[in-house]
């Protein structure tokens, strides 16, 4: 008889419509996701060009969201 200890791992990567429904990218780049999440997502978006393409867009779009804030805030007068 076969063991089923292959199929036994512990951490499992996150599978990837598990990962757009969650919309980890996103959350990755905020830093909303949980240390297990956060691992199990990195572990599926090195082998995952999609989620690495949509961890860029989210981690691009929160740099500028953050220079049009800090430049907001510069350019406001007290
Ligand atoms: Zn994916």
């Amino acid at each position: 008889m076969k063991s089923a200890i292959k199929h036994a791992q512990p951490q499992e990567a996150m599978d990837h419509n598990e990962a757009v429904l969650m919309q980890a990218a996103e959350k990755y780049v905020l830093g909303e996701l949980s240390p297990a999440l956060r691992e199990e997502y990195e572990e599926h978006f090195f082998a995952c060009v999609a989620c690495a393409l949509d961890v860029k867009a989210a981690a691009a779009f929160v740099d500028n969201a953050c220079d049009v804030l800090q430049q907001r805030s510069v350019n406001t007068p007290e």
